[in-house]
């Protein structure tokens, strides 16, 4: 089958979950067998999140080959179990730049350069996967970032809109908007709906399925109404209703036979609803997990979003543990020596969550020096198995002043140093250690008991080798490594290549356990993360 491409957008107002309803298609077309892809386009100028505050636009998603991207790729590869790249994610910043790029190389011969045609062309031939050399696909599904009506996004509006004109039925329009439900007048009201579908038309864009988002049950009636005044047949207007949790809405959507009406559009014939049993399994699991357990997330981002893969991974290593993880956000300013077991009473476990800069560091340093002296499991993220590396040092090993390059440059007992290959480095966006590298792990340790315990160990070279995603500068410093080892913090996970310590542990603790690391990126609906499902279990015990 030559590859459909499926459009995304959204109107209204923003945070309607494009991204979960973007992963849900994904989703049900898969379960139809189809073959597909994710990207997202942001209209924003910076060439990719990475040098973002994640109170802008929350976490910075990390792709196994290192490229760092929006949030919405994690969704992406948790509902779907795809493999993101680099060329899922595409920003304004990036097109503009390979255009300028071409133009000073002289590329254009003489030509004037401008928004139409040459920035649609470049977005065209991205939403395309000109470049991808990959195996062919069946389904391209492009979300777009921002709401329609943006200045910023009318270039991605355009280049859609020509794209539909060249590809016929090959391409489908789904727009995604809000319903609100007025408390005075006891109504909802479409209003909203039509008046963002005719900005849409405005720019020549006639959308061909139309996802109300609401909080209240919309009736027949009011779907009528939308499919009459916005020119879409009645089997195209879907509501999504809130949902207890993310992972019913692919579910929903399937009830409401929005892959079916995508098909239709397209012209493939619909055939039978798929059964999807491994996802009404794991849902099934979800509505069951009745105890709960309540783990704490010690970081300064006071901001959902800003960890987002690690709440996911949590609440999935959760649902496999048949409990529902309740998420409490502890923030690490906030902790000191005298009040850090009242800000941590009643959890069952704690994560140190990464991060960058010295805010709010000594409060991660004090409450992991409580969790270790406390035998409380404790997962340490990136930063947060620094923090656990230079609390063991500062009142285990005896070093007072041992902290990171990261924070203290002139420290003799720099325990979490800067990288040889980071030392030269001046430009920020994109240069960091970033994407999958193998880790070996010791036989024996904790680690190697949850990644290979269970009946799938992968050896590499007869080495019990994981992989695994990074974004960071600064590094375990070898220098330490027999120390730490002496006295009880075990370094278990090695990247071979090297020699950087990956993981420490303290084995004679519950579970106490630090990666340099990003397991939350790879933890997926039906592929739950081993390490957050051994932590949850241990919090269990
Ligand atoms: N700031 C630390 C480093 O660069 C940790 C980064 C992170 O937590 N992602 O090494």
């Amino acid at each position: 089958m030559e590859t459909k491409y499926i459009f995304v957008t959204g109107g209204v107002v923003s945070s309607l979950g494009k991204g979960i309803i973007s992963a849900s298609i994904g989703r049900l077309l898969q379960a139809r067998g189809y073959k597909v892809t994710i990207q997202k386009f942001d209209p924003y100028i910076n060439i990719d999140p990475g040098t973002l505050n994640p109170y802008e636009h929350g976490e910075c998603y990390v792709t196994e080959d290192g490229f760092e991207t929006d949030l919405d790729l994690g969704h992406y590869e948790r509902f779907t179990g795809i493999h993101t790249t680099r060329n899922n994610s595409i920003t304004t910043g990036r097109i503009y730049k390979t255009v300028i790029d071409r133009e000073r190389r002289g590329d254009y011969l003489g030509k004037t350069i401008q928004v139409v045609p040459h920035i649609t062309d470049e977005i065209k031939r991205r939403m395309l996967r000109e470049d991808e050399k990959e195996e062919q696909l069946d389904f391209v599904i492009t979300e777009v970032g921002g709401t329609i009506g943006d200045i910023e996004s009318a270039p991605f509006m355009e280049a859609i809109r020509q794209l539909r004109w060249q590809l016929g039925r090959s391409a489908v329009c789904v727009h995604l908007t809000y319903v609100p439900y007025l408390k005075a007048a006891d109504e909802l009201k479409t209003k909203p709906t039509q008046h963002s579908v005719k900005e849409l038309q405005g720019m020549g864009i006639q959308p061909d399925i139309l996802v109300l988002r609401t909080e209240r049950h919309l009736d027949d009636h009011m779907r009528m109404k939308v499919a009459s005044f916005c020119n879409v047949d009645l089997e195209c207007v879907v509501q999504s209703e809130d949902m207890p949790s993310i992972y019913e809405v692919p579910v929903n959507m399937q009830k409401q036979g929005l892959d079916a009406a995508i098909l239709r559009k397209i012209g493939i014939p619909v055939g039978e609803t798929p059964a999807m049993k491994s996802w009404h399994d794991f849902l099934n699991k979800q509505r069951n997990a009745k105890r709960e357990i309540h783990i704490g997330l010690v970081g300064k981002y006071d901001l959902q979003d800003a960890y987002k893969s690690i709440r996911e991974s949590l609440i999935l290593a959760g649902i496999y543990n048949d409990v529902k993880a309740k998420l409490h956000f502890v923030n690490s300013e906030e902790i000191t020596r005298e009040n850090v077991a009242e800000k941590l009473e009643g959890l069952a476990g704690v994560v140190i969550c990464p991060g960058f800069g010295s805010r709010g560091i000594e409060g991660k340093i004090i409450a992991a020096e409580y969790t270790r002296t406390h035998d409380i499991p404790t997962l340490g993220i990136c930063l947060g198995m620094q923090m656990m590396v230079i609390e063991f040092a500062r009142n285990v090993l005896g070093y007072k002043d041992a902290n990171s390059r990261e924070m203290d440059e002139k420290t003799p007992h720099n325990v979490i140093d800067i990288m040889e290959e980071q030392k030269s480095i001046t430009q920020m966006g994109g240069t960091m250690r970033l994407g999958a590298y193998d880790c070996e792990l010791k036989e024996g340790s904790r680690v190697y008991q949850a990644y290979f315990g269970g009946e799938k160990g992968k050896l590499k070279g007869g080495k019990p080798t994981i992989s695994e995603r990074h974004r960071h500068r600064y590094e375990f410093n070898n220098a330490f490594t027999n120390e730490y080892e002496s006295k009880g913090m075990k370094c278990v996970g090695i990247n071979p290549a090297a020699n950087l310590v990956e993981i420490v542990e303290i084995p004679e603790k519950r579970w106490y356990i630090g990666t340099q690391f990003h397991p939350e990126y790879s933890s997926s609906v039906l592929n739950p993360h081993p390490l957050f499902l051994s932590f949850v279990k241990a919090c269990l015990s």
